[in-house]
């Protein structure tokens, strides 16, 4: 049982359906699109041939193209090379070595801070490509060809990794591939509970199942449409019972006022509902956006208090908040965290090599732990 303070006032996006279903011409030659359409056999269906004609269309007859894009589910086949190196690395940001697919592109949920509004302003659909054999077969070659590398593959980049798994099952393709795999591990990053595939699939081997995780009153403010606290970590727990390693992400860490109690609540509740000594990291990052994206936030989302800090550009140009606040923050929630769990490994994502310094007083590098995590 999760204590109440875990329930969220605001509905979840709870079996989302498209209301457009566009389809490239010929993806009902790949099995994973006749399988989303075999789901969705009542949602009106449009063919397209060319998706920039298509997406040059859509934007020109739409106010908030971002958004009303949620609504528009559009499957297709990638072109190009999935993989590539996690975008982290940026000057002045100690990398966390890690890489990223890219099977689909927007997500059903609308946080307000998601930097995809911003990254895919103009794109007007759900974008989900179905040609996930041509993905299988670069991965194989690509972990062949440097059998002494150990490759740590998200798909959450820029969209969350299942919250349309119902939907588009990728992890039917993903499980049994990382099952095998020597040198590759797979994080599927989210915050959904979508997990039925997961726990219906027979083996764990290789994959990381991660939530993001934030204080309920954050939750209901600044992520809308996403399952409540509670049911991330009951999607957590029963993830871990079937033997997939989990961890747990503390970001975007938004210093709302009595952040403290809130965060201190939040490790008590993280503490309390798993067992602690099973969860393989907790990572710690704060708010952070590119100037672009502030103007967009407030006009779709004018009821934030996101801006209710100062924030103050880094190397990488992404405004923050403050060294000292930051160290402060991160300082707290790590000790919170180190308190209910001593040997819990707690890494800082996206952050300079003077606040991993200032907060953990090392490297990634030199932590013995974390180092076989980073040096992947
Ligand atoms: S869950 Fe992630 S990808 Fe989806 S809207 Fe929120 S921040 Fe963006």
């Amino acid at each position: 049982m999760m204590p109440n303070n875990t329930t969220r006032s605001s509905p979840a996006v709870a079996d989302y359906q498209p209301e457009v279903l566009f389809l490239e011409e010929g993806v009902e030659e790949y099995p994973l699109a006749r399988e989303v359409l075999s789901r969705l056999p009542e949602i009106p269906r449009r063919e397209f041939q060319d998706i920039s004609i298509l997406t040059e269309q859509m934007r020109h007859s739409r106010y908030d193209v971002f958004g009303a894009g949620k609504k528009c589910l559009a499957l297709s086949r990638f072109k190009g090379s999935f993989l590539k190196k996690c975008p982290g690395v940026s000057p002045g940001m100690v990398c966390c070595n890690y890489y990223v697919v890219n099977l689909s592109k927007n997500c059903i949920y609308d946080c307000s801070y998601c930097f995809l509004q911003d990254f895919l302003e103009n794109n007007p659909m759900q974008m989900a490509y179905v040609n996930v054999e041509d993905l299988l077969r670069e991965l194989e070659e690509v972990f062949a060809r440097y059998p002494d590398r150990n490759f740590r593959v998200g798909t959450g980049e820029l969209t969350d990794s299942l919250a349309l798994d119902s939907i588009v099952p990728y992890t039917a393709y993903l499980l049994p591939f990382f099952n095998q795999q020597s040198n590759a591990v797979l994080e599927l990053k989210t915050k959904s509970d979508q997990i039925a595939n997961l726990l219906n699939h027979p083996d764990p081997t290789n994959v990381v199942v991660s939530w993001s995780v934030n204080p309920q009153a954050v939750i209901d403010l600044e992520e809308k449409g996403t399952p409540s606290l509670a049911q991330r970590f009951e999607s957590a727990k029963a993830c871990l019972d079937k033997g997939y390693r989990v961890g747990f992400h503390f970001d975007p860490i938004i210093l709302i006022p009595g952040w403290e109690d809130a965060y201190r609540q939040l490790v008590n509740i993280l503490c309390d509902s798993l067992p602690i000594a099973k969860v393989e990291w907790v990572s710690l990052g704060s708010f952070r956006y590119r100037p672009a994206l502030k103007s967009i936030i407030k006009n779709r989302h004018p009821e934030t208090r996101l801006f209710t800090s100062e924030h103050l550009p880094s190397k990488d140009g992404k405004f923050r908040y403050l060294r000292p606040l930051r160290n402060h923050a991160y300082e707290t929630i790590r000790n919170y965290l180190k308190c209910r769990a001593e040997k819990l490994s707690i890494y800082l994502c996206m952050e300079t090599r003077e606040i991993w310094e200032g907060v953990t007083g090392k490297t990634p590098r030199s932590d013995e732990k974390l180092g076989q995590f980073f040096d992947l």
